[in-house]
């Protein structure tokens, strides 16, 4: 749920929303949604991404479906407390590729009275919790689990089918690797 559909907005404290569901499932048209909302209402929005995401722009986080908005490329979380200091909305595009740290970054900004937002990934390509991301969903006030659309049954899709053979859990790409399935059609990779 956005907060900002809520008839309690938090006040007078930060707090941490998570966005997270399979590929194609619109988490980062989500948190452009969030993120341009807070901008519309004056308030000073800064997004990251982790450098590992080098596909359609770097300055920009883009969705599949190449909404964007302008974003910071980060080595690792700590970067982001310095980057964030004059924000009051901290958004993260995805999580599940940054390290353990990014869950005690992002403690640090909400208990600094910022709205933080993070989306990504929940599982990887075996149908896993994806690191850090299952300790993300522990520790925030508000998660939206975004789902797509099977593509081969239909049925609403909480995974992210793999077409190739490849062991590495990190292979960035889009769909001509990559589908969503629901947990009927999906295949996990033999160990
Ligand atoms: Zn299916």
């Amino acid at each position: 749920m956005d907060t900002s559909e809520l008839h309690n907005v938090p006040r007078n404290t930060g707090w941490i929303e998570v966005v997270c569901g399979c590929m194609f499932s619109g988490k980062t048209e989500e948190l452009i949604r969030r993120a341009r909302r807070a901008e519309i209402a004056k308030q000073k929005v800064v997004i990251f991404k982790p450098r590992i995401d080098n596909r359609y722009s770097a300055r920009h986080i883009v969705s599949h479906s190449e909404q964007s908005l302008t974003s910071t490329v980060v080595d690792d979380a700590s970067e982001i407390l310095a980057l964030s200091e004059n924000a009051q909305v901290v958004g993260v595009d995805e999580g599940q590729f940054f390290k353990a740290n990014l869950v005690e970054v992002c403690e640090k900004l909400a208990n600094q009275g910022k709205r933080v937002i993070v989306a990504g990934l929940d599982q990887d390509y075996r149908g896993k919790p994806f690191e850090p991301m299952p300790q993300m969903l522990a520790i925030a006030e508000y998660i939206t689990k975004t789902l797509a659309i099977c593509v081969v049954c239909g049925n609403p899709a909480d995974r992210t089918q793999r077409k190739t053979q490849s062991a590495d859990r990190v292979l960035v790409g889009a769909k001509d690797i990559y589908e969503a399935r629901c947990r009927h059609c999906f295949e996990p990779p033999s160990e």
